[in-house]
């Protein structure tokens, strides 16, 4: 029986692993959640499961929710509850599902506990990669990936010698914007942008997605988790979403992941492995699927890609910086504030106004995304 601690228990990813949890009664005991503030759901998960502690980081939200609930489970909150839970609640494993770089500090108190990183939380990797990367070194902790594209290559890679590897090929759907112009994305709406075709998930990754700034995230992702010299990690858009990713081996030879799109697929294999369980609720039917396509992405249009191959190769804190400005510029374009096209140059500006520096530590890491933040921020207002 493996103990799980959730971090983001509400959001898509969250509710999809108490979908595997449900599932497997006799595997998986859930020991905590941590949520943002939508307590109403976690209510729900609580009577369901009856997890021993959970954390709000709203503190209004968590107040309320000890009104209603009484003793039911210990109520922590704030993000120091946040992490609390992560460093000292009992548990095997930790999936990290939280929302952008607010994910980091709680996954490197699993880490530091050499507990089993389950990670969907990519911007972890994007703005602390190399900290982060190595701290697992360090700890003998075990990253295994949630995000769909990395799990299929992982899964590629079971088995195989490293250094038969030719490349990674990452796959894009390429999101709802893939047949428009460039000039067409200038007055995109926000539904328009929130409309994914294939995946349903939160709003953050989806606008991510119609950028293409998901898929840059998931390249400088695919680095750190897979340490191949960058020029070896490709994407290919490929808008039917069944192969996950593919490994390209030094003989010629292509291994592909493939299924129905749901990320109930990778999350299991991220709690199970080495392990495979008995799963029969996501079917692919080759004859249903009809024909599967590819084509190289068109960076010209879709810019925020091309910035993260650029501050892959810059490194430092570049990606942190990138992070940042992605996450401001997507939560004003959210907001109704900016257009779509202005993300990139939000990102851009950022970019060109803070400083970069090589190596980072934590600290440091920390206060590149506050400034860029701060940065942003004045600019919006
Ligand atoms: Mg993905």
């Amino acid at each position: 029986m493996k103990r799980i601690l959730i971090l983001g228990s509400t959001g898509s990813i969250g509710v999809s692993t108490l979908d595997i949890i449900r599932e497997f009664k006799d595997r998986f005991y859930l020991a905590g959640l941590t949520i943002d503030k939508n307590i109403d759901l976690l209510i729900k998960q609580i009577e369901e499961f009856h997890p021993e502690s959970v954390a709000v980081r709203d503190r209004k939200k968590a107040a309320e929710l000890r009104n209603i609930i009484g003793n039911k489970c210990n109520v922590l909150e704030g993000e120091e509850g946040i992490l609390e839970l992560s460093k000292s609640l009992d548990y095997d494993i930790l999936l990290s599902s939280m929302v952008g770089f607010a994910g980091l500090a709680p996954t490197i108190e699993g880490i530091k506990r050499k507990k089993r990183i389950a990670l969907a939380n990519k911007e972890t990797l994007v703005a602390a990669g190399e900290l982060v990367t190595s701290l697992c070194e360090n700890y003998g902790t075990e990253m295994l990936p949630v995000d769909s594209e990395h799990s299929a290559i992982f899964q590629c890679l079971v088995g195989e010698d490293k250094k038969n590897v030719d490349k990674l090929i990452l796959t894009a759907s390429g999101g709802p914007f893939l047949n428009k112009g460039k000039e067409e994305l200038k007055s995109v709406t926000i539904a328009d942008a929130l409309n994914h075709p294939n995946w349903k998930m939160g709003s953050k990754i989806t606008i991510d997605s119609a950028t293409m700034m998901n898929k840059g995230l998931e390249v400088i992702e695919a680095y750190w988790l897979f340490k191949l010299p960058k020029e070896r990690i490709e994407v290919v858009v490929h808008p039917q979403s069944i192969i996950h990713s593919m490994v390209a081996f030094r003989d010629g030879s292509i291994k592909a992941q493939i299924s129905t799109p749901d990320m109930k697929l990778p999350i299991l294999y991220a709690l199970s492995y080495p392990e495979r369980f008995d799963y029969k609720k996501v079917a692919t039917n080759f004859s249903d699927i009809g024909t599967l396509s590819f084509q190289k992405p068109d960076t010209e249009k879709f810019e925020c890609l091309k910035l993260a191959y650029d501050v892959m190769e810059t490194g430092g804190t570049t990606p942190c910086i990138l992070n940042a400005a992605n996450e401001i510029a997507v939560n004003n374009f959210l907001e109704g504030k900016i257009s779509f096209n202005k993300i990139p140059e939000f990102i851009n500006y950022a970019l060109d106004t803070i400083e970069n520096h090589k190596s980072p530590d934590l600290e440091t890491i920390y206060e590149c995304n506050r400034i860029t933040r701060e940065c942003l921020n004045k600019k919006f207002n």
